[in-house]
């Protein structure tokens, strides 16, 4: 694993846990944090990555209080241009350059209230993986849309609208299922529907590359708490979390990823 992120294997045989801290934070807040979770976890499990998400202005303060800690820094997202007049984005190449790794892309609240669509995702995923960033690419349905038996066609749309841009064998890129139903409302979805709605995508993806598809972690975002982590994180098509508020409490976020390791059998080779 280089200083610019983990390998390809290593990406995609890992867990994730995949920290979004959304709008918050301050410079004092942001190194509390970390030096919050440092407290508890000297040490990422190899097994296991730890990735934090600050709003951007904060990216080259977390490049910094991250640096030697073996948790990696992402954006919440990135520009679909690597550069030129587009006033008040910001480059995937600029997001490297200031230390991230990676960056979230079709996060729901950027659909629900900047109106981004699924062919804005799809081209901004290219971006960052141009730039040489790993895209965590997300998807998921409203609760009208489940309620209305839709969940699939949503996400197939959603997902081939991110796919047609993307050349499965050589990229890396992180997908998570985030149902938007269950984003800060504290009810997560059950176990059950997120290894049915993970393992629909896996399917839908091998149509495409089967063997990608069986290697491509697939995380799960929607109030994930440490209370309820374990149940969702030893479904088989699950290989982690995207949290939210639970993120931004070190003890709570620490939780979390120990009950992440739990569910790696010990035999899995680091
Ligand atoms: C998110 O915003 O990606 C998220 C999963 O939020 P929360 O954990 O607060 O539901």
């Amino acid at each position: 694993m280089g200083p610019q992120g983990p390998d390809k294997e290593g990406v995609m045989k890992k867990k994730w846990l995949i920290g979004n801290w959304k709008m918050h934070g301050n410079l004092a807040s942001n190194k509390a944090l970390i030096e919050g979770i440092r407290a508890e976890l000297p040490e990422p499990d190899p097994r296991a990555e730890l990735v934090v998400c600050p709003a951007f202005p904060y990216l080259y303060q977390l490049k910094d209080l991250t640096a030697g800690t073996g948790i990696y820094v992402g954006a919440q997202n990135a520009s679909d241009h690597l550069q030129g007049a587009y006033t008040g984005e910001t480059s995937p190449l600029m997001i490297k350059e200031l230390g991230g790794s990676f960056t979230i892309i079709g996060h729901s609240e950027r659909r629900q209230y900047q109106g981004e669509n699924d062919g804005l995702m799809g081209r901004k995923s290219l971006a960052a993986i141009d730039a040489g960033l790993i895209p965590v690419i997300c998807v998921g349905e409203t609760a009208e849309e489940r309620d209305s038996g839709r969940t699939h066609e949503v996400l197939a749309r959603q997902l081939d609208a991110a796919f047609g841009y993307i050349r499965t064998a050589h990229d890396k890129i992180i997908l998570a299922y985030e149902p938007r139903w269950a984003i800060g409302t504290g009810i997560a979805a059950t176990p059950e529907i997120v290894q049915a709605e993970h393992e629909f995508l896996r399917q839908r993806i091998a149509i495409r590359d089967k063997e990608f598809a069986a290697r491509l972690p697939i995380i799960y975002g929607g109030s994930v708490k440490a209370a309820n982590a374990i149940s969702l994180f030893s479904m088989p098509d699950v290989d982690g979390g995207l949290i939210g508020s639970a993120a931004l409490n070190a003890t709570e976020f620490v939780a979390i990823y120990r009950e992440l390791l739990q569910t790696i059998p010990a035999d899995e080779a680091a």
